[in-house]
């Protein structure tokens, strides 16, 4: 059996069902395989051709026991996750005019038009997977700063075995995004927004914390969580730095860069990941706004809180990333000294990694943090020079590789782009410079179509907000069980 560990040490040695139903672990830790596949040059040159989902199957296949799932499940489970697709290659790449070697790997061609489809369409019909199997059935909660919401609710919308529930930050997000969860149909969907949070989703994600730490509700309502905590989603994650790699190089060993817009450190964890696996990635650009606790880890090995700053790239307003936590698990390969220093951090909101420790993260690794300002301002020029249209975090993502031009040198570069431009129509005119219509490139049909559909949405404020999600919870349950 595949081994799954907490990365802080405690709780059982679990299998991929248990880790992917689970979302946390019994310690409170984040699920691991306790060891990484190491992929052969060999191995790299046959899966070099691969399409996008023949390469998810070979990828996943070294994380998941064919006693759990077989071949052919497997291979089903990823082609209905993925044909909701706009694009034929899931995930293309556009190659800049205006510049040497750069390529914008496009993350958003899913159904909800952010990054956060990839993962999300695996690991929901994962979870639906597992429980069908087992007749059973789960409330799944999660918190939003504008693309995770959307993309669970489109693929748990109407899955008999998922009760679905997404809180987001009241006017922290785009209208676009808030939409695309409040005008679902289906009476598995719920959506509530919170008025007034004073650290954004991070709050709602607190909340999701003691929802959790509280045994009756959770075993009653048979609570469970699909968000970048689940090691489903960053392992699927993984893949398209693989695939994005294949599609640009001259030949399998040749080093490339990529830039990656980043928060949570989901999206990058996948692509650590897929770098110690053994994909040849000379340098990870960790791409940051002004809310940039990863920069200073990075930059600085310093673990610090800060005060939340609203910016373009809401998607990345994120103060905690604690994915940072599970990646580190595999470098310094000892729980016990991740659980101190998590704790550590917790109570004292700061800490500074030894040396050692700091040279050995940050090998491999440079980071920025950008300001609006700046984001703004690469639209408008991309724009200007080919007609191409940058979301505002794809945006961050070039800004800060262009800050290291010389360091980053002649090697190609990926930028990573995780949302569709018509998520942030308003950015796109200010940055464009025009008050009056869009391009056509920062329009797409599903939003405008969502514009006239009627919103079902739960409402209420910071204040109280942790007794009214759970009277409504608990309301909802008894009408439905
Ligand atoms: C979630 C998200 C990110 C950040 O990904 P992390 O895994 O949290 O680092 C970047 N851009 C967009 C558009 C996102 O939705």
């Amino acid at each position: 059996m595949l081994k799954y560990v907490s990365n802080t040490g405690g709780g059982d040695v679990v299998d991929f069902e248990t880790a992917i139903l689970d979302g946390f672990a019994a310690d409170g830790g984040l699920y691991v395989p306790e060891e990484l596949p190491k992929i052969s040059k060999e191995i790299l040159e046959q899966w070099s051709i691969l399409t996008y989902t023949e390469l998810a199957f070979e990828i996943l296949s070294l994380f998941i026991d064919r006693s759990i799932m077989s071949e052919i499940e497997l291979k089903d489970l990823i082609q209905e996750a993925y044909q909701s697709f706009e694009s034929k290659d899931i995930i293309p790449l556009h190659q800049l005019k205006s510049r040497k070697d750069t390529y914008i790997m496009e993350l958003f061609h899913g159904p909800t038009l952010s990054f956060k489809d990839i993962g999300q369409a695996f690991l929901v019909n994962l979870v639906h997977f597992f429980l069908k199997k087992r007749n059973e059935y789960k409330t799944l909660i999660i918190a939003t700063t504008g693309d995770t919401g959307p993309a669970a609710a489109h693929f748990a919308a109407g899955k008999s075995t998922l009760d679905t529930w997404i809180l987001y930050p009241k006017n922290m997000i785009t209208s676009e995004q808030e939409r695309q969860m409040t005008t679902l149909p289906h009476n598995n969907i719920h959506s509530v927004g919170v008025y007034d949070c004073p650290d954004g989703g991070d709050d709602l994600d607190f909340l999701i914390a003691i929802l959790y730490a509280d045994n009756d509700f959770k075993d009653k309502l048979k609570l469970s969580s699909v968000n970048s905590i689940n090691w489903g989603r960053v392992m699927m994650q993984a893949v398209h730095y693989f695939y994005g790699y294949f599609q640009v190089v001259d030949y399998v060993g040749e080093e490339i860069n990529m830039s990656v817009p980043s928060g949570g450190f989901g999206n990058l964890c996948g692509g650590s990941i897929a770098r110690m696996m053994g994909l040849p990635v000379h340098t990870y650009v960790v791409a940051s706004n002004k809310n940039d606790s990863l920069n200073r880890i990075f930059s600085t090995g310093v673990f610090s809180k800060a005060e939340l700053y609203p910016t373009l790239s809401s998607a990345i307003d994120i103060l905690f990333p604690y994915n940072f936590w599970r990646y580190l698990y595999f470098i310094v390969k000892d729980p016990n000294k991740i659980k101190e220093w998590r704790a550590e951090y917790e109570n004292a909101g700061y800490m500074k990694f030894d040396s050692e420790t700091f040279e050995l993260f940050s090998k491999g690794y440079l980071s920025k943090s950008i300001s609006d300002k700046q984001t703004l301002s690469i639209i408008g020029d991309i724009y200007k020079a080919e007609e191409y249209l940058l979301d505002p975090h794809g945006a961050i993502s070039l800004v800060a590789a262009d800050s290291y031009k010389e360091k980053l040198s002649e090697r190609k570069l990926i930028c990573l782009a995780t949302a569709h431009p018509a998520k942030f129509p308003d950015i796109t005119k200010k940055a464009l410079n025009t008050e009056r219509s869009l391009p056509e490139a920062g329009k797409h049909t599903s939003l405008e179509k969502a514009k006239e559909e009627c919103e079902s949405v739960y409402l209420c404020n910071y204040s109280h907000h942790e007794n009214a999600i759970r009277n409504a919870m608990e309301n909802n349950w008894k009408l439905n069980r």
